[in-house]
Protein backbone atom coordinates (compact mmCIF):
# COMPACT_ATOMS: atom_id res chain seq x y z
CA UNK A 1 0.00 0.00 0.00
CA UNK A 2 2.62 2.43 0.98
CA UNK A 3 4.98 0.62 -0.78
CA UNK A 4 6.73 3.28 -2.63
CA UNK A 5 6.87 5.69 0.52
CA UNK A 6 8.31 3.10 2.66
CA UNK A 7 10.67 2.59 0.08
CA UNK A 8 11.90 5.83 -0.18
CA UNK A 9 12.09 6.12 3.53
CA UNK A 10 14.77 3.10 3.83
CA UNK A 11 18.25 4.49 4.94
CA UNK A 12 21.42 3.35 2.99
CA UNK A 13 24.18 0.91 4.30
CA UNK A 14 26.29 3.99 4.83
CA UNK A 15 24.06 6.18 6.95
CA UNK A 16 23.66 3.01 9.10
CA UNK A 17 27.43 2.41 9.48
CA UNK A 18 27.54 6.42 10.31
CA UNK A 19 25.42 6.41 13.57
CA UNK A 20 27.62 7.61 16.50
CA UNK A 21 26.31 4.45 18.31
CA UNK A 22 28.40 2.35 16.33
CA UNK A 23 31.99 4.60 16.06
CA UNK A 24 33.86 1.48 17.69
CA UNK A 25 32.76 -1.07 16.43
CA UNK A 26 34.45 -3.31 13.77
CA UNK A 27 33.69 -2.64 10.16
CA UNK A 28 34.23 -5.95 8.50
CA UNK A 29 31.83 -7.14 11.16
CA UNK A 30 29.37 -4.23 10.86
CA UNK A 31 28.64 -3.97 7.48
CA UNK A 32 26.94 -7.48 6.53
CA UNK A 33 24.77 -7.16 9.74
CA UNK A 34 23.52 -3.90 8.55
CA UNK A 35 23.15 -5.37 4.92
CA UNK A 36 21.17 -8.07 6.17
CA UNK A 37 18.91 -6.15 8.25
CA UNK A 38 17.94 -3.65 5.59
CA UNK A 39 17.76 -6.63 3.56
CA UNK A 40 14.94 -8.21 5.71
CA UNK A 41 13.07 -4.40 5.98
CA UNK A 42 12.99 -4.39 2.45
CA UNK A 43 11.80 -7.74 2.17
CA UNK A 44 8.86 -7.12 4.68
CA UNK A 45 8.03 -3.83 2.65
CA UNK A 46 7.88 -5.60 -0.69
CA UNK A 47 5.63 -7.74 0.93
CA UNK A 48 3.26 -5.69 2.21
CA UNK A 49 4.11 -7.20 5.84
CA UNK A 50 5.98 -4.88 7.60
CA UNK A 51 3.64 -4.62 10.58
CA UNK A 52 3.56 -8.32 10.77
CA UNK A 53 7.41 -9.30 10.66
CA UNK A 54 8.13 -6.05 12.84
CA UNK A 55 5.91 -5.22 15.28
CA UNK A 56 8.39 -2.67 16.79
CA UNK A 57 8.24 -1.11 13.84
CA UNK A 58 5.01 1.36 15.39
CA UNK A 59 4.91 3.77 12.76
CA UNK A 60 2.01 5.81 11.77
CA UNK A 61 2.64 5.16 7.84
CA UNK A 62 0.04 7.26 6.62
CA UNK A 63 0.56 10.42 8.91
CA UNK A 64 4.29 10.53 9.12
CA UNK A 65 6.18 12.91 6.82
CA UNK A 66 8.95 11.37 4.71
CA UNK A 67 11.41 13.04 7.00
CA UNK A 68 9.65 11.29 10.15
CA UNK A 69 9.14 7.77 8.15
CA UNK A 70 13.16 7.75 7.40
CA UNK A 71 14.09 9.07 11.56
CA UNK A 72 11.67 6.11 12.69
CA UNK A 73 12.94 3.21 10.42
CA UNK A 74 16.96 4.58 10.89
CA UNK A 75 16.10 4.55 14.76
CA UNK A 76 14.57 1.04 14.20
CA UNK A 77 17.10 -0.66 12.67
CA UNK A 78 19.98 1.47 14.31
CA UNK A 79 18.49 -0.49 17.51
CA UNK A 80 17.99 -4.35 16.07
CA UNK A 81 21.86 -3.49 14.44
CA UNK A 82 23.15 -3.05 17.90
CA UNK A 83 21.45 -5.72 19.53
CA UNK A 84 22.51 -8.16 17.17
CA UNK A 85 26.32 -7.01 16.90
CA UNK A 86 26.75 -7.22 21.21
CA UNK A 87 25.22 -10.69 21.05
CA UNK A 88 27.93 -12.09 18.04
CA UNK A 89 30.97 -9.25 19.78
CA UNK A 90 29.94 -10.64 23.38
CA UNK A 91 31.42 -13.50 25.14
CA UNK A 92 29.05 -16.41 25.30
CA UNK A 93 30.56 -18.10 28.29
CA UNK A 94 29.68 -16.23 31.56
CA UNK A 95 30.38 -17.05 35.09
CA UNK A 96 27.23 -18.79 37.13
CA UNK A 97 25.93 -19.21 40.31
CA UNK A 98 25.91 -23.07 41.16
CA UNK A 99 23.15 -23.39 43.65
CA UNK A 100 22.19 -26.90 42.27
CA UNK A 101 24.36 -28.30 45.46
CA UNK A 102 26.20 -30.31 42.41
CA UNK A 103 29.90 -29.89 43.37
CA UNK A 104 31.16 -31.92 39.91
CA UNK A 105 28.86 -31.09 37.16
CA UNK A 106 30.37 -31.36 33.61
CA UNK A 107 27.40 -28.64 31.97
CA UNK A 108 28.35 -26.31 34.70
CA UNK A 109 32.24 -26.76 33.83
CA UNK A 110 33.24 -29.59 36.47
CA UNK A 111 35.79 -28.49 39.10
CA UNK A 112 36.29 -24.58 39.78
CA UNK A 113 39.74 -23.46 40.59
CA UNK A 114 40.60 -21.30 43.82
CA UNK A 115 41.20 -17.61 42.87
CA UNK A 116 44.57 -18.08 44.67
CA UNK A 117 45.76 -20.88 43.13
CA UNK A 118 44.67 -18.88 39.95
CA UNK A 119 46.72 -15.73 40.78
CA UNK A 120 49.60 -17.93 41.17
CA UNK A 121 49.58 -19.52 37.72
CA UNK A 122 48.30 -15.78 35.71
CA UNK A 123 52.46 -14.68 35.53
CA UNK A 124 52.70 -18.50 33.66
CA UNK A 125 50.02 -17.46 31.82
CA UNK A 126 50.39 -13.70 30.71
CA UNK A 127 54.22 -13.93 30.51
CA UNK A 128 57.03 -16.64 28.70
CA UNK A 129 57.77 -19.37 31.05
CA UNK A 130 59.87 -22.61 30.47
CA UNK A 131 57.43 -25.29 29.58
CA UNK A 132 59.93 -26.76 27.31
CA UNK A 133 63.55 -25.07 28.44
CA UNK A 134 65.83 -26.38 30.63
CA UNK A 135 66.76 -23.24 32.41
CA UNK A 136 70.29 -24.69 33.92
CA UNK A 137 71.33 -26.04 30.29
CA UNK A 138 69.71 -23.69 27.86
CA UNK A 139 68.60 -26.50 26.20
CA UNK A 140 65.17 -27.87 25.55
CA UNK A 141 63.17 -29.91 27.60
CA UNK A 142 60.06 -32.19 28.30
CA UNK A 143 56.62 -30.01 29.28
CA UNK A 144 55.87 -33.66 31.33
CA UNK A 145 58.48 -33.18 33.29
CA UNK A 146 56.75 -30.32 35.76
CA UNK A 147 54.24 -32.31 37.19
CA UNK A 148 55.82 -35.87 36.94
CA UNK A 149 58.66 -34.85 40.39
CA UNK A 150 55.53 -33.63 42.30
CA UNK A 151 52.81 -36.26 41.04
CA UNK A 152 56.04 -39.15 42.31
CA UNK A 153 56.23 -37.33 45.32
CA UNK A 154 52.62 -37.53 46.20
CA UNK A 155 51.71 -41.09 44.85
CA UNK A 156 54.98 -43.55 43.86
CA UNK A 157 58.54 -42.84 43.41
CA UNK A 158 58.94 -45.84 40.78
CA UNK A 159 56.21 -44.68 39.03
CA UNK A 160 56.25 -42.18 35.91
CA UNK A 161 53.72 -39.87 35.34
CA UNK A 162 52.13 -38.42 31.71
CA UNK A 163 49.34 -35.86 31.07
CA UNK A 164 47.00 -35.72 28.18
CA UNK A 165 43.67 -33.37 27.61
CA UNK A 166 41.36 -35.81 29.75
CA UNK A 167 40.90 -39.14 30.89
CA UNK A 168 39.19 -40.50 27.76
CA UNK A 169 42.20 -39.32 25.83
CA UNK A 170 44.33 -41.69 27.97
CA UNK A 171 42.16 -44.37 27.31
CA UNK A 172 42.39 -43.51 23.69
CA UNK A 173 46.39 -43.41 23.64
CA UNK A 174 47.55 -46.35 26.24
CA UNK A 175 45.41 -48.76 24.09
CA UNK A 176 46.43 -47.30 20.84
CA UNK A 177 49.88 -47.91 22.05
CA UNK A 178 49.84 -51.21 23.27
CA UNK A 179 46.92 -53.04 22.02
CA UNK A 180 46.67 -51.89 18.03
CA UNK A 181 44.60 -54.57 16.56
CA UNK A 182 45.28 -57.04 19.55
CA UNK A 183 42.83 -57.85 22.23
CA UNK A 184 42.30 -56.30 25.03
CA UNK A 185 39.57 -58.36 27.73
CA UNK A 186 37.11 -56.11 29.90
CA UNK A 187 34.19 -57.21 32.19
CA UNK A 188 30.76 -56.73 30.65
CA UNK A 189 29.71 -54.59 33.68
CA UNK A 190 32.25 -52.20 33.30
CA UNK A 191 31.55 -50.93 29.45
CA UNK A 192 30.08 -47.80 30.45
CA UNK A 193 28.59 -44.72 29.02
CA UNK A 194 31.29 -41.36 30.44
CA UNK A 195 29.05 -38.88 29.23
CA UNK A 196 27.78 -37.10 26.27
CA UNK A 197 27.03 -40.24 24.36
CA UNK A 198 31.01 -41.46 24.52
CA UNK A 199 31.58 -45.04 25.66
CA UNK A 200 34.29 -46.76 26.34
CA UNK A 201 33.51 -49.73 24.39
CA UNK A 202 33.86 -47.27 21.00
CA UNK A 203 36.75 -45.48 22.58
CA UNK A 204 38.25 -48.91 22.33
CA UNK A 205 37.53 -49.13 18.70
CA UNK A 206 38.46 -45.83 17.77
CA UNK A 207 41.92 -46.82 19.25
CA UNK A 208 42.09 -49.94 16.94
CA UNK A 209 41.53 -52.01 19.68
CA UNK A 210 39.45 -56.01 19.69
CA UNK A 211 37.14 -55.55 22.76
CA UNK A 212 36.86 -58.83 24.41
CA UNK A 213 34.26 -58.73 27.08
CA UNK A 214 33.48 -61.14 29.52
CA UNK A 215 31.39 -62.00 32.25
CA UNK A 216 27.74 -60.62 32.78
CA UNK A 217 26.47 -57.25 33.17
CA UNK A 218 26.26 -58.04 37.43
CA UNK A 219 29.00 -60.76 37.40
CA UNK A 220 32.71 -61.46 36.68
CA UNK A 221 34.85 -63.35 37.94
CA UNK A 222 38.46 -64.24 37.65
CA UNK A 223 38.20 -66.97 35.24
CA UNK A 224 36.52 -65.22 32.56
CA UNK A 225 38.93 -62.95 32.16
CA UNK A 226 41.40 -66.44 32.29
CA UNK A 227 39.60 -68.29 29.71
CA UNK A 228 39.27 -65.22 27.54
CA UNK A 229 43.14 -64.77 26.76
CA UNK A 230 44.46 -65.78 23.99
CA UNK A 231 47.65 -65.32 21.59
CA UNK A 232 46.66 -62.24 20.48
CA UNK A 233 45.76 -60.64 24.33
CA UNK A 234 47.64 -57.76 24.99
CA UNK A 235 45.73 -56.47 27.84
CA UNK A 236 43.65 -57.58 30.72
CA UNK A 237 41.19 -53.60 31.14
CA UNK A 238 39.27 -52.30 34.30
CA UNK A 239 37.33 -49.49 34.26
CA UNK A 240 36.32 -47.90 37.62
CA UNK A 241 32.36 -47.41 38.08
CA UNK A 242 32.50 -44.13 38.18
CA UNK A 243 28.75 -42.62 37.78
CA UNK A 244 27.16 -45.60 38.71
CA UNK A 245 26.37 -48.34 40.92
CA UNK A 246 25.49 -51.82 41.27
CA UNK A 247 23.66 -53.41 43.97
CA UNK A 248 22.49 -56.98 44.94
CA UNK A 249 23.90 -59.99 42.87
CA UNK A 250 26.87 -58.86 41.61
CA UNK A 251 30.58 -59.67 41.73
CA UNK A 252 33.50 -57.98 40.76
CA UNK A 253 37.10 -58.88 40.32
CA UNK A 254 39.80 -56.57 42.18
CA UNK A 255 41.99 -54.89 39.95
CA UNK A 256 44.74 -56.65 42.47
CA UNK A 257 43.85 -60.34 41.39
CA UNK A 258 43.53 -58.82 37.51
CA UNK A 259 47.27 -57.80 37.86
CA UNK A 260 48.20 -60.96 39.15
CA UNK A 261 46.63 -62.93 36.02
CA UNK A 262 48.00 -60.04 33.69
CA UNK A 263 51.74 -60.81 34.82
CA UNK A 264 51.66 -64.34 35.15
CA UNK A 265 50.86 -64.24 31.43
CA UNK A 266 52.69 -61.71 30.69
CA UNK A 267 50.11 -59.15 29.46
CA UNK A 268 49.65 -55.14 30.09
CA UNK A 269 47.25 -54.34 33.58
CA UNK A 270 45.10 -51.22 32.89
CA UNK A 271 42.66 -49.63 35.46
CA UNK A 272 40.78 -46.73 34.43
CA UNK A 273 40.04 -44.79 37.04
CA UNK A 274 37.40 -42.59 36.44
CA UNK A 275 37.55 -39.34 39.19
CA UNK A 276 41.02 -40.25 41.29
CA UNK A 277 39.83 -39.61 44.36
CA UNK A 278 43.20 -37.99 46.57
CA UNK A 279 41.34 -39.40 49.92
CA UNK A 280 38.31 -40.02 52.27
CA UNK A 281 35.49 -38.26 51.90
CA UNK A 282 34.19 -38.71 55.49
CA UNK A 283 30.87 -37.37 55.66
CA UNK A 284 29.29 -38.93 52.77
CA UNK A 285 26.88 -41.55 53.47
CA UNK A 286 26.62 -44.52 51.27
CA UNK A 287 23.22 -45.00 49.71
CA UNK A 288 23.42 -48.77 49.87
CA UNK A 289 27.34 -49.51 49.38
CA UNK A 290 29.51 -49.58 52.87
CA UNK A 291 32.28 -49.74 50.97
CA UNK A 292 34.35 -46.60 50.44
CA UNK A 293 35.70 -45.23 47.39
CA UNK A 294 39.09 -46.49 46.81
CA UNK A 295 41.70 -43.58 47.24
CA UNK A 296 44.56 -43.19 44.88
CA UNK A 297 47.13 -43.79 48.04
CA UNK A 298 45.39 -47.09 48.56
CA UNK A 299 45.35 -47.92 44.62
CA UNK A 300 49.07 -46.81 44.44
CA UNK A 301 49.76 -49.15 47.66
CA UNK A 302 49.98 -51.93 45.15
CA UNK A 303 49.52 -50.43 41.46
CA UNK A 304 48.48 -51.72 38.17
CA UNK A 305 51.30 -51.37 35.62
CA UNK A 306 49.38 -48.71 34.09
CA UNK A 307 46.77 -46.54 35.89
CA UNK A 308 44.43 -43.01 34.37
CA UNK A 309 42.45 -40.45 35.72
CA UNK A 310 40.48 -37.20 35.23
CA UNK A 311 41.98 -34.28 36.29
CA UNK A 312 38.77 -32.17 37.23
CA UNK A 313 36.70 -34.96 38.64
CA UNK A 314 37.08 -35.44 42.30
CA UNK A 315 40.99 -34.48 41.95
CA UNK A 316 39.60 -31.30 41.54
CA UNK A 317 42.62 -29.43 39.26
CA UNK A 318 41.34 -28.40 35.32
CA UNK A 319 40.94 -30.62 32.45
CA UNK A 320 43.79 -33.50 32.53
CA UNK A 321 43.83 -37.13 31.61
CA UNK A 322 46.59 -38.21 34.01
CA UNK A 323 48.46 -41.18 33.18
CA UNK A 324 50.64 -43.50 35.45
CA UNK A 325 52.47 -46.32 34.67
CA UNK A 326 55.51 -48.44 34.66
CA UNK A 327 58.57 -46.18 33.28
CA UNK A 328 59.40 -48.85 30.48
CA UNK A 329 55.52 -48.46 29.43
CA UNK A 330 55.68 -44.82 29.72
CA UNK A 331 58.49 -44.22 27.72
CA UNK A 332 56.32 -46.06 24.80
CA UNK A 333 53.47 -43.84 25.45
CA UNK A 334 55.90 -40.72 24.48
CA UNK A 335 57.09 -42.35 21.34
CA UNK A 336 53.43 -42.66 19.70
CA UNK A 337 52.28 -39.85 17.72
CA UNK A 338 49.13 -39.42 18.64
CA UNK A 339 50.67 -38.34 22.25
CA UNK A 340 51.23 -35.04 19.88
CA UNK A 341 47.71 -34.67 18.92
CA UNK A 342 46.76 -35.21 22.41
CA UNK A 343 49.00 -33.00 24.02
CA UNK A 344 48.46 -30.70 27.17
CA UNK A 345 49.55 -26.59 27.08
CA UNK A 346 50.47 -24.56 29.38
CA UNK A 347 47.12 -23.64 31.11
CA UNK A 348 46.59 -27.37 31.86
CA UNK A 349 50.11 -28.21 33.13
CA UNK A 350 50.47 -24.99 35.79
CA UNK A 351 46.44 -25.50 36.33
CA UNK A 352 47.37 -29.14 37.54
CA UNK A 353 50.91 -27.97 39.40
CA UNK A 354 49.22 -25.24 41.06
CA UNK A 355 46.49 -27.64 42.45
CA UNK A 356 49.66 -30.31 42.93
CA UNK A 357 51.27 -27.94 44.97
CA UNK A 358 48.07 -27.52 47.26
CA UNK A 359 48.08 -31.42 47.71
CA UNK A 360 51.24 -31.38 48.70
CA UNK A 361 51.14 -28.62 51.52
CA UNK A 362 48.30 -31.12 52.81
CA UNK A 363 46.27 -27.94 51.67
CA UNK A 364 42.77 -29.15 50.48
CA UNK A 365 41.33 -26.36 51.39
CA UNK A 366 42.85 -24.10 48.54
CA UNK A 367 40.83 -26.84 46.43
CA UNK A 368 37.42 -25.65 45.78
CA UNK A 369 35.90 -29.30 44.62
CA UNK A 370 37.34 -30.90 47.47
CA UNK A 371 36.60 -27.97 50.56
CA UNK A 372 32.83 -27.85 49.07
CA UNK A 373 32.50 -31.76 49.56
CA UNK A 374 33.70 -31.68 52.86
CA UNK A 375 31.83 -29.03 54.18
CA UNK A 376 30.28 -30.17 57.42
CA UNK A 377 26.74 -29.93 58.30
CA UNK A 378 27.28 -26.78 61.07
CA UNK A 379 29.12 -24.71 58.31
CA UNK A 380 26.02 -25.83 56.28
CA UNK A 381 23.22 -24.77 58.90
CA UNK A 382 25.78 -21.14 58.99
CA UNK A 383 25.72 -20.21 55.54
CA UNK A 384 21.99 -20.90 54.92
CA UNK A 385 21.55 -18.41 58.21
CA UNK A 386 24.22 -15.97 56.89
CA UNK A 387 21.86 -16.30 53.32
CA UNK A 388 18.81 -16.41 55.19
CA UNK A 389 19.72 -12.72 56.75
CA UNK A 390 21.06 -10.85 54.46
CA UNK A 391 17.90 -11.77 52.38
CA UNK A 392 15.30 -10.38 54.72
CA UNK A 393 17.58 -7.39 55.36
CA UNK A 394 14.95 -6.27 52.80
CA UNK A 395 11.78 -7.44 52.85
CA UNK A 396 10.15 -9.70 50.09
CA UNK A 397 6.83 -9.30 49.39
CA UNK A 398 6.30 -12.35 46.99
CA UNK A 399 8.95 -14.79 47.86
CA UNK A 400 8.39 -16.90 51.13
CA UNK A 401 12.06 -18.57 52.30
CA UNK A 402 12.66 -21.44 54.90
CA UNK A 403 15.56 -23.35 55.93
CA UNK A 404 15.72 -27.21 54.96
CA UNK A 405 17.51 -30.07 54.61
CA UNK A 406 18.45 -31.50 51.91
CA UNK A 407 20.39 -34.76 50.17
CA UNK A 408 23.18 -33.82 47.05
CA UNK A 409 25.37 -35.92 45.33
CA UNK A 410 29.04 -35.53 44.12
CA UNK A 411 28.78 -35.56 40.40
CA UNK A 412 30.08 -35.51 37.78
CA UNK A 413 30.56 -39.26 37.29
CA UNK A 414 31.62 -39.81 40.71
CA UNK A 415 30.42 -41.49 44.17
CA UNK A 416 27.51 -42.62 42.20
CA UNK A 417 25.89 -44.07 45.50
CA UNK A 418 27.17 -41.17 47.99
CA UNK A 419 24.58 -38.65 49.30
CA UNK A 420 26.21 -35.63 50.83
CA UNK A 421 23.51 -34.05 53.08
CA UNK A 422 23.17 -30.86 52.66
CA UNK A 423 21.21 -27.48 53.63
CA UNK A 424 19.05 -25.62 51.11
CA UNK A 425 16.83 -22.15 51.28
CA UNK A 426 13.50 -22.86 49.67
CA UNK A 427 11.62 -20.64 47.75
CA UNK A 428 8.09 -20.14 47.18
CA UNK A 429 6.41 -17.45 45.05
CA UNK A 430 3.00 -15.94 45.94
CA UNK A 431 3.35 -14.47 42.59
CA UNK A 432 5.32 -16.80 40.02
CA UNK A 433 5.20 -20.66 39.01
CA UNK A 434 8.03 -22.96 40.40
CA UNK A 435 8.98 -23.05 36.81
CA UNK A 436 8.62 -19.95 36.19
CA UNK A 437 10.98 -18.60 39.28
CA UNK A 438 13.62 -21.43 38.40
CA UNK A 439 13.59 -20.21 34.36
CA UNK A 440 13.58 -16.50 35.54
CA UNK A 441 16.83 -17.01 38.10
CA UNK A 442 18.30 -18.86 35.76
CA UNK A 443 18.12 -16.86 32.47
CA UNK A 444 17.75 -12.98 33.91
CA UNK A 445 20.28 -13.67 36.36
CA UNK A 446 22.44 -16.73 35.86
CA UNK A 447 21.50 -18.20 39.09
CA UNK A 448 21.11 -22.34 38.39
CA UNK A 449 18.94 -24.41 41.48
CA UNK A 450 17.13 -27.37 41.78
CA UNK A 451 13.56 -27.92 42.18
CA UNK A 452 12.02 -30.09 44.41
CA UNK A 453 8.85 -31.12 45.84
CA UNK A 454 7.08 -27.45 44.21
CA UNK A 455 9.92 -25.25 45.66
CA UNK A 456 13.06 -23.72 43.94
CA UNK A 457 16.49 -24.78 45.87
CA UNK A 458 19.26 -22.82 46.80
CA UNK A 459 21.51 -25.70 48.14
CA UNK A 460 24.47 -23.50 50.11
CA UNK A 461 27.01 -26.36 49.34
CA UNK A 462 28.35 -25.21 45.88
CA UNK A 463 28.23 -21.09 46.69
CA UNK A 464 31.29 -19.60 46.30
CA UNK A 465 32.70 -15.77 47.47
CA UNK A 466 30.34 -13.27 46.42
CA UNK A 467 27.12 -15.75 45.34
CA UNK A 468 25.18 -14.87 48.25
CA UNK A 469 25.62 -10.90 47.53
CA UNK A 470 24.33 -12.02 43.96
CA UNK A 471 21.28 -14.55 44.89
CA UNK A 472 19.93 -11.59 47.15
CA UNK A 473 20.13 -9.18 44.51
CA UNK A 474 18.61 -11.25 42.22
CA UNK A 475 16.08 -11.72 44.26
CA UNK A 476 15.53 -8.17 45.28
CA UNK A 477 15.13 -7.38 41.85
CA UNK A 478 12.81 -10.32 40.76
CA UNK A 479 10.91 -9.27 44.05
CA UNK A 480 10.33 -5.70 43.12
CA UNK A 481 9.78 -6.57 39.17
CA UNK A 482 6.89 -8.83 40.12
CA UNK A 483 5.15 -6.67 42.55
CA UNK A 484 5.16 -4.16 39.62
CA UNK A 485 3.77 -6.06 37.39
CA UNK A 486 1.27 -7.02 39.65
CA UNK A 487 0.65 -3.63 40.40
CA UNK A 488 0.45 -2.78 36.95
CA UNK A 489 -2.26 -5.45 36.22
CA UNK A 490 -4.56 -3.95 38.59
CA UNK A 491 -4.08 -0.61 37.31
CA UNK A 492 -4.96 -1.92 34.50
CA UNK A 493 -8.26 -3.65 35.43
CA UNK A 494 -9.10 -0.58 37.92
CA UNK A 495 -8.99 1.36 34.48
CA UNK A 496 -11.09 -0.64 32.16
C1 LIG B 1 34.95 -39.71 33.46
C2 LIG B 1 35.54 -40.97 33.02
C3 LIG B 1 36.29 -41.04 31.83
C4 LIG B 1 36.49 -39.84 30.97
O1 LIG B 1 37.24 -38.87 31.59
P1 LIG B 1 37.29 -37.37 31.00
O2 LIG B 1 38.35 -36.73 31.81
O3 LIG B 1 35.93 -36.81 31.17
O4 LIG B 1 37.67 -37.51 29.57
C5 LIG B 1 36.81 -42.25 31.46
N1 LIG B 1 36.60 -43.36 32.22
C6 LIG B 1 35.90 -43.33 33.37
C7 LIG B 1 35.74 -44.59 34.16
C8 LIG B 1 35.34 -42.14 33.80
O5 LIG B 1 34.64 -42.10 34.94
Amino acid sequence: MHTQKLLAALPKVDVLLWQPCFVACNPKILKPIVQRHIDSVRQAILQDQITTTHPNLAIHITQASAGDLRDTLTQFLTESIAQEYDTLTTSSLVPLVNATGVVLQTNLGRSVFAPTLFEQIKPLLTRYCNLEYDLTQGKRSSRYAHANAMLKALFCQEYEFLLVNNNAAAVLLILNTFAKDKEVIISRGELIEIGGEFRIPEVMKSAGSLLVEVGATNKTRLTDYERAISPNTAMLMKAHKSNFAQMGFCEEVDMCELSTLACSNGLIDYYDLGSGCVADLPLATSLFDTRTEPTLYEIFASPPALLSFSGDKLFGASQVGIIAGKPHLIARLKQNQLLRALRVDKLCISALQATLQAYLRNDRESIPTFAMLSLTSDVLHQRAQELLQMLQSRALKTINTTIIEVDSVAGGGSLPNKIFQSVALALASTALSVSALESRLRKEFHIITRVQKQQVLIDVRTLLQGDMERICEALWALDKCVCLDSQEESRKRGGR
